[in-house]
């Protein structure tokens, strides 16, 4: 099913991913996902349009030149586990309390985050979690004067610290992120905002496995979604994921919507498919990743 004609622009210009959890706190001022609404949700990062994104990328690679070794080959990334990311977790609630999240919820969050990320460079380290409780900050949407509030009032560290806000943000989204090349530009507004029912065991069936915060991290960074740019073109500038028209929902198994050769990535975890349908990155995206991060977060 295609995305309604309302909901369809603000895919295009974001990208996330939403959803809920058991807990009945949260479970009370989250939206119930069905199957047939439930992909209108995903994902509300900011993606360049075609012209941008290659703007951006001849500038990248400029970057990326200039740290090929002496005998022309590129760096490979670098091992697992070697760039460790220091993340700050803020809890965002309503002032009845809905939203809260016990240690043990949020601790199992983290470790869907680290496992997905287990063959990349990426470690993540818990460094602290904060909960507030904000009416306005609950229902926070992409670009929102509550979002600068929210950002502005609860971001720590620097470019390479990963601030991750849990709300039952508004948008029907899923979550969202900015890019690793946003950071200088803009420092506050980098993050990761999710749904608070996409957490495992949320209530934002069927993303609700955790896997909402690996594809926002993945955004985070670098990586685009495996559909951008569609059949034509560079794509999302990862030469192992192959082309895709549009956003693969559900688990399509055999999708192959463009001619260019491969099949759609669907179990990769920039797309849009259900949680327990993504379950990869490919090379080539761990690549790029560890690049871009290494450039723009000094990670
Ligand atoms: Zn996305």
């Amino acid at each position: 099913m295609q995305p309604s004609n309302f909901i369809k622009p603000i895919i295009l210009a974001l990208c996330c991913y939403t959803l809920p959890s058991s807990m009945t706190t949260i479970a009370q001022n989250s939206e119930i996902f069905t199957a047939s609404n439930a992909h209108s949700l995903r994902c509300g990062t900011a993606h360049p349009t075609n012209e941008a994104a290659a703007l951006h990328e001849r500038q990248f690679l400029n970057l990326r030149n200039q740290a090929k070794t002496t005998d022309g080959n590129n760096l490979a990334p670098r091992p697992p586990g070697s760039a460790t990311v220091d993340v700050y977790f803020h809890v965002i609630t309503d002032s009845r309390g809905n939203g809260s999240l016990s240690d043990a919820e949020i601790d199992r969050q983290m470790q869907v985050l680290i496992d997905a990320f287990a063959n990349t460079p990426f470690a993540f380290n818990l460094i602290y979690t904060t909960t507030t409780a904000n009416d306005s900050w609950y229902r926070v949407t992409p670009g929102s004067s509550a979002e600068r509030a929210m950002k502005s009032t609860l971001r720590e560290g620097d470019a390479g610290d990963l601030n991750i806000y849990s709300a039952n943000i508004g948008g029907g989204l899923l979550g969202w992120a900015t890019f690793p090349s946003s950071y200088n530009s803009n420092p506050i507004d980098d993050g990761v905002v999710i749904l608070t029912g996409s957490l495992p065991g949320g209530n934002s069936i069927p993303y609700n496995e955790g896997d909402t915060l690996t594809h926002e991290v993945g955004h985070w960074v670098g990586l685009y979604h495996t559909f951008q740019g569609g059949c034509s073109g560079n794509g999302d500038f990862v030469s192992d994921t192959p082309a895709e028209r549009s956003p693969a929902y559900g688990c399509p198994v055999g999708r192959d919507s463009c001619s260019a050769p491969g099949l759609d990535p669907i179990n990769n975890y920039m797309d849009y498919v259900d949680d327990f349908c993504m379950y990869e990155f490919s090379t080539g995206q761990i690549e790029r990743a560890d690049t871009q991060s290494s450039f723009y977060r000094d990670l």
